[in-house]
């Protein structure tokens, strides 16, 4: 005979013993096992409703009640659908007196019942299923105890269940960005295959064009082959991206002045920062600073954010660069006094595609691709991108590149994050 502090120690060990158990099933028959036992009934189950909530079907049972396992039992006239519609725990000591009571179970089984509780698994109010047990040892009768342990167990249950949906919720979801992730890589890969033929196509003929073609007609071809240029910067983007994603992207490494891919970078934007009002300036700790490192690539990434600070920075306001050596690599921060990201957004602006405004109402051009090229870039040769914003104030994005291939190769090993 249990007494009542083994009772107590066994419901506490059987919480412990739930939080080390990963699989739903193996979680509820521990709870059974001590449902049965600490009760002293002949077995103990669990059920659940089908989706339709028409019937309830076994979804786990202790070794003797093993055989119920494909029996539905219908909720409207059962004792364990009576409990699962009221979410309130049934007692029955005797199961002539039980009018709604079941009797596919003990046909199929060949065990009669003569007496049951039916506990509802309840969680935030909602009932998730049924624990039940069924003839009290000896014929005698359940008690108010052998409820109260029983509501513990559905406690427990419920906890239990509610977890593991959570879990399956969990790797839905995570299938699902998984799924969305690889249609944005197949979006590019196809778009910049696709694109890149007849848009060059284009520009090769209205280049040609304009040379024939009287004064009277440059401006419109102009206007074709700006846009034209325009687009074929947004499938340069995805080129760039998917050379990375396939593994195709290669480093080729030359020394550089970290001045010059500066200059460059801020003679490409000068003409926009001039008529938008922006201020551009630099500061250059050491003029004859050189890196080891693809030229392109940098150029490519500084650009970007570049272009960036001088797209989402207000009349009057500037964008600054500096560059100086840290031990090993060299830092360039881009900084700008302009609109600022929201925390939010910020963990997400190299993301492929992310934008902070909605495509349809912002003022600025872009595909979210800017941030994404450049982040590749810089860490695949071994270098760091990272931004800083406040909203209202303005953006700085840091670029660590290794000073040379040795120190990229112990890099890679550092910054895998
Ligand atoms: P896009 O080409 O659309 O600008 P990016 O990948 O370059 O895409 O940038 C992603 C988003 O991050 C931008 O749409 C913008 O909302 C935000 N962002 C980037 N740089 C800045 C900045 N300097 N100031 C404010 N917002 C910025």
């Amino acid at each position: 005979m249990n007494t009542q502090l083994q009772r107590m120690k066994r419901l506490l060990e059987v919480g412990r013993t739930l939080n080390t158990i990963t699989e739903l099933r193996d979680a509820l028959l521990l709870i059974l096992d001590a449902a049965s036992e600490l009760t002293n009934s002949l077995g103990a189950s669990i059920l659940d409703p089908e989706p339709d909530e028409q019937n309830l079907r076994f979804l786990v049972n202790t070794p003797e009640l093993q055989m119920l396992q494909t029996l539905l039992i219908p909720i409207d006239e059962s004792i364990a659908g009576l409990a699962f519609r009221n979410k309130e725990t049934v007692v029955v000591n005797d199961i002539r007196n039980a009018p709604r009571h079941s009797r596919l179970a003990d046909e199929l089984s060949g065990i009669f019942t003569y007496s049951v509780v039916a506990c509802p698994i309840l969680f935030r109010g909602e009932a998730l299923g049924i624990l039940e047990v069924i003839n009290k040892a000896n014929g005698a009768n359940y008690t108010g105890e052998d409820v109260m342990l029983l509501e513990t167990l559905a406690a427990h249950a419920a906890i239990a269940i509610q977890n593991a949906h959570l879990q399956q919720q969990l790797e839905e979801t995570r299938e699902e960005a998984k799924r969305l992730d690889k249609m944005k890589t197949d979006f590019i890969a196809i778009t910049s295959h696709e694109l890149r033929t007849p848009l060059g196509l284009i520009l090769g003929h209205s280049t040609f064009l304009r040379e024939l073609v009287s004064e009277e007609y440059h401006e419109q071809l102009d206007t074709i082959i700006r846009n034209a240029m325009r687009l074929k910067e947004i499938i340069d983007s995805m080129t760039r991206l998917h050379n990375v994603q396939s593994g195709v992207a290669s480093v080729r490494r030359r020394t550089v002045s970290v001045r010059k891919l500066i200059l460059d970078s801020l003679a490409a934007v000068r003409k926009d920062a001039e008529s938008k009002g922006v201020t551009l300036g630099f500061d250059i700790e050491n003029s004859d600073l050189m890196i080891e490192g693809d030229a392109e690539k940098i150029g490519v990434s500084i650009l970007n954010i570049l272009q960036n600070g001088v797209a989402f920075t207000e009349r009057g306001g500037y964008v600054f660069v500096t560059a100086e050596e840290v031990p090993g690599y060299v830092k360039i921060a881009i900084k700008d006094n302009g609109i600022g990201i929201p925390a939010k957004d910020l963990p997400h602006i190299f993301e492929r595609f992310y934008q902070v405004e909605s495509h349809l109402t912002r003022k600025h051009g872009g595909m979210g691709l800017g941030l994404s090229v450049a982040k590749m870039n810089i860490e695949l040769m071994g270098g760091r991108i990272w931004a800083e914003s406040t909203e209202g104030q303005g953006s700085t994005f840091t670029i660590l590149l290794p000073l040379d291939a040795d120190q990229a190769r112990a890099a890679d090993k550092v910054f895998i994050n």
